[in-house]
C-alpha cells in the first residue's frame, strides 16, 4: 500500500514537495484553506485586469528549469517566458532615474555614466557574485539545514570572511555613488533583511539580478502555479481548496491525522507548507518546538501595503518593474527593522505588467501594482491605507511627470490584516523569515519536527528561505527528508 502524505497549504513549497513525493510513490493530498491555490502567489482579477497578488519578479530561471526537469518537463511546457528589456527602472528624484537594461554590458555603461571607473569594479563584483551563485544556488541551498557541517566544503572554506562581512560593507568598499550603492543593495531586499545585516556571501543575488536577468511569464506569475497544478494533477495528487486544517493529531509522539472541516483525515506523514508559527499552534502546546519568545526575537521579512489599480490609459515614463528610491532608504529601513512603525516617507515599488503583457489589462489601459514594505504587525486601518495611497500617488505623479489620479478606474488594497487572515501569517509578514547570518541554513526553523515524529515543515519560514526559487527548493528538500525516513 502506498503511504499517504497530507500536505497543509498549496503555496510554491507545498506544491513542489507534493510533486516530488508523488513521483516517489506516495499518495499525496493537499488541504488549502483558501478557495484558490498558490498561497502568497494568488491572483486578483477585476474588470478585465489581472494582478499577481504576491510575487512579480521572476529571478533565477535556472531554479525553475531544474524543478521541472526533475519531472522530465520544461517551464515552456507550461508557460511562456520573456526576458524583460529593460529589466527595471529606478527613480531617485524628479528627472533623475537609472534604467537597468537586460545585459551586463549595458548595465556597465549605465554605471560608467553615473560614476566614471565604476564599470570595471562592477564587472569584478559580478564575477565574484557568480562564483557565490554557483556555490550557493547549485549546491548549498539544496542541503537540508540539518547540520552546520553541510556548509563546510572546500569552496566555502575559502569564503568564510564573506559570512562575517555584509553586502553593505562590500558594496561600499568599491562604490561611493549613493545611487549605485542603492541599486546594488536592492536585490538582498528579497531576502528580507537590510543589506547591513546580510552576509556578503549573498551577493549571489546581484548575479541573479545583473547576470541572469529579470523574466516574466506571460499571463503573470500565477501561470507558474497553474503549471505546477497541471504537473501535480498528472501525478495523481488530490488538491482540496476551502479546506482549513484546524488541528494536527499526535498519538505516541507521532503525527497521525489532521482535522479539516470537522473531519479527521489520517496520514502516514503530515507536511505543512503553511507559516511555521501557525502550524505549531495546531499542535498541543507541549509538542511545539519553538516558544512565542523564539518567534518574537526573530528578524522577519517585512509585511507590505499593496494597491492593485486599474488605469483607463497607458502610463508614461515607467517600465514593467519600477522602483521609487527618492526618499531616505535608511530611515525607511529603521522604521521597518528597528522601530516597528509606519515609515514617514516610504520608498515604494510599482509594477505595470500590462506594458509587456496584454493579458494584464484591457487594450489601451494599464494595470498597476504598488507596494510599500512595512514593519510586520503595524496598525492597519482603511484610513492609514488611504493616507499612504495619496502619499505615493503624489510622488508618483511628480516623478513620472503625469496625472494618473484622474485616470484611476479602481484600486484594491492589501495589508497586514489580509496577510494574517488569508495565510495565517505571523504578524502579517509578507515573505517569511529573513536570511540574516543567524537565520541561515541550519540556524533556521527545521524542516523536520524535533518533537513529533512524521511531522515536517516546508516554505519560506524554514530552509532555505524567502522567495519563489527558495520555496521550490524547500519543497524538494523536505520531500527528500521524508523519503529518507522510509
Ligand atoms: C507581496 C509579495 C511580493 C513578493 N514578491 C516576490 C517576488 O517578486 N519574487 C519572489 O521570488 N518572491 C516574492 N515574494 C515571496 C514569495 O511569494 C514567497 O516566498 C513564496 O510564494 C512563499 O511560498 P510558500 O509555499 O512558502 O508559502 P505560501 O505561499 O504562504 O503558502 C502557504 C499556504 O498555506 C495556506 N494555509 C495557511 N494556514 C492553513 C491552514 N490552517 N490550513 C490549510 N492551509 C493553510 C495558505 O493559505 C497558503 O496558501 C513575495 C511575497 C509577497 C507576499
Amino acid at each position: 500500500m502506498k503511504k499517504k502524505v497530507a500536505i497543509i497549504g498549496s503555496g510554491f513549497a507545498s506544491l513542489a514537495a507534493a510533486c516530488y513525493l508523488a513521483k516517489d510513490g506516495y499518495k499525496v493530498e493537499i488541504f488549502e484553506k483558501n478557495d484558490t491555490i498558490g498561497g502568497r502567489a494568488r491572483q486578483l482579477k477585476k474588470d478585465g485586469f489581472c494582478f499577481d497578488i504576491g510575487p512579480t519578479w521572476y529571478w533565477m530561471p535556472d531554479v525553475f528549469e531544474r524543478f521541472f526537469a526533475d519531472f522530465g518537463k520544461k517551464p515552456s511546457d507550461y508557460y511562456e517566458l520573456e526576458k524583460l528589456s529593460p529589466a527595471y527602472k529606478v527613480f531617485f528624484g524628479d528627472e533623475d532615474s537609472i534604467t537597468i537594461e537586460d545585459s551586463l554590458d549595458k548595465i556597465c555603461a549605465a554605471f560608467e555614466a553615473e560614476e566614471p571607473g565604476s564599470s570595471m569594479k562592477l564587472k569584478e563584483f559580478i564575477k565574484e557574485a557568480k562564483v557565490n551563485y554557483d556555490i550557493a544556488i547549485k549546491d548549498l541551498v539544496y542541503r537540508p539545514g540539518v547540520s552546520p557541517l553541510e556548509l563546510v566544503t572546500p569552496t566555502t572554506a575559502g569564503k568564510i570572511g564573506q559570512f562575517f562581512s555584509t553586502i553593505s560593507k562590500e558594496v561600499r568598499k568599491e562604490f561611493s555613488n549613493t545611487k549605485l550603492v542603492q541599486i546594488l543593495e536592492f536585490p538582498v531586499l528579497f531576502l528580507g533583511a537590510k543589506a547591513s545585516n546580510t552576509p556578503a556571501f549573498y551577493s549571489f543575488m546581484n548575479y541573479a539580478d545583473f547576470g541572469l536577468g529579470t523574466w516574466h511569464p506571460k499571463g503573470g506569475m500565477y501561470k507558474v502555479i497553474e503549471g505546477m497544478e497541471e504537473l501535480a494533477k498528472s501525478l495523481d495528487i488530490k488538491i482540496n481548496t476551502n479546506s482549513p486544517v484546524s488541528e494536527i493529531f499526535v498519538e505516541n509522539d507521532t503525527a497521525s491525522a489532521i482535522q479539516v472541516n470537522g473531519k479527521k483525515i489520517k496520514a502516514h506523514y503530515i507536511l505543512s507548507g503553511a507559516d511555521y508559527h501557525h502550524t505549531e499552534t495546531l499542535l498541543p502546546e507541549y509538542k511545539r518546538q519553538y516558544k512565542e519568545s523564539y518567534w518574537q526575537k526573530k528578524t522577519f521579512a517585512p509585511s507590505a501595503l499593496l494597491f492593485f489599480a486599474g488605469f483607463d490609459k497607458k502610463l508614461e515614463n515607467v517600465t514593467h518593474h519600477t522602483l521609487f528610491f527618492d526618499t531616505d532608504f535608511e530611515k525607511h529601513a529603521k522604521a521597518i527593522y528597528d522601530d516597528g512603525e509606519w515609515p514617514e516617507d516610504p520608498l515604494f515599488y510599482a509594477s505595470f505588467p500590462s506594458i509587456t503583457d496584454d493579458a494584464a489589462a484591457p487594450k489601451g489601459k494599464e494595470a498597476g501594482t504598488f507596494l510599500i514594505p512595512l514593519a510586520p504587525d503595524v496598525e492597519d486601518t482603511p484610513e492609514i491605507r488611504e493616507e499612504y495611497f495619496q502619499k505615493i500617488m503624489t510622488r508618483f505623479e511628480s516623478l513620472t511627470n503625469q496625472n494618473v489620479s484622474d485616470h484611476l478606474l479602481f484600486k484594491e488594497s492589501y495589508c497586514v490584516k489580509d496577510f494574517k487572515e488569508d495565510y495565517n501569517s505571523y504578524k502579517g509578514n509578507a515573505y517569511g523569515l529573513a536570511n540574516t547570518l543567524l537565520q541561515t541554513a541550519f540556524l533556521r526553523p527545521k524542516l523536520k519536527s524535533k518533537k513529533v515524529h512524521k511531522l515536517f515543515f516546508t516554505g519560506q519560514l524554514s530552509v532555505p528561505g524567502p522567495g519563489v526559487p527558495p520555496s521550490l527548493i524547500s519543497g524538494k528538500l523536505v520531500a527528500g527528508l521524508i523519503q529518507k525516513e522510509d
